[in-house]
């Protein structure tokens, strides 16, 4: 009895070790990133991306999952009018190559095979235009300290570039079509890829608009 009495004596030094790990947990729980699905399905760059990777099939398997949340693989096959689940999948192997949907499989029953379910991933596709957008942003920033080190010229009739002594070698023409080359002015090209840099990072900004963390 003098135990019992002992124990209950201490509640709050058990409270505080118990809420502890706890906290601690909730901290480490992964951050929810919610995607305003609609915005994005609007995007032209969005739809090209998936349909590019994917197809039309493709984008409508990955559009249908995104509304309709989780689905079996038979039910989807079935819902989108493909004859069988091996049709589909070809369309899901394409959006999983990318992450853009994901799955889990449950068995049934101990005998039985293995169930698929498939779910999109819309946040990954964020990601993936802004990855995207920040490749070519990196491309431009490459090609804007190319053109201030160096002196280019350009056919007037094809447009192809080169350099000084490239130009000097060829008597001021085009090796590839014999017109006649203009010195180009750094300061225009650079001028355009800095402007395609804030155009890009617009994007950026735009794309990640749609973006929320909880
Ligand atoms: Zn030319």
């Amino acid at each position: 009895m003098p135990a019992k009495t002992k124990r209950k004596a201490k509640p709050s030094k058990k409270l505080v070790k118990k809420k502890a790990p706890k906290a601690r947990l909730k901290k480490l729980r992964p951050i929810k990133v919610i995607v305003n699905v609609k915005k994005l399905l609007l995007l032209e760059e969005a739809i090209k991306y998936v349909t590019d990777l994917s197809g039309d099939k493709g984008l409508e398997v990955f559009k249908y999952l995104i509304y309709k949340g989780p689905m079996e693989e038979n039910a989807l096959a079935k819902k989108l009018k493909f004859n069988k689940a091996n049709a589909i999948r070809k369309f899901l192997y394409k959006l999983y190559n990318k992450s853009l949907v994901s799955y889990v499989r449950k068995k049934r029953g101990a005998k039985a095979w293995y169930t698929y379910y498939w779910r999109a991933n819309p946040e990954r596709l964020v990601f993936l235009l802004q990855k995207e957008y920040e490749d070519e942003i990196a491309q431009a920033k490459k090609s804007i300290d190319l053109n201030k080190s160096g002196d280019f010229y350009i056919c007037n009739n094809c447009n192809r570039q080169y350099g000084l002594t490239k130009a000097l070698e060829n008597d001021f023409r085009c090796s590839n079509c014999n017109g006649t080359l203009s010195h180009l002015e750094a300061s225009e090209v650079v001028g355009e890829k800095e402007s395609r840099i804030s155009f890009l990072n617009k994007k950026i900004e735009k794309l990640l608009e749609l973006v929320k963390t909880k």
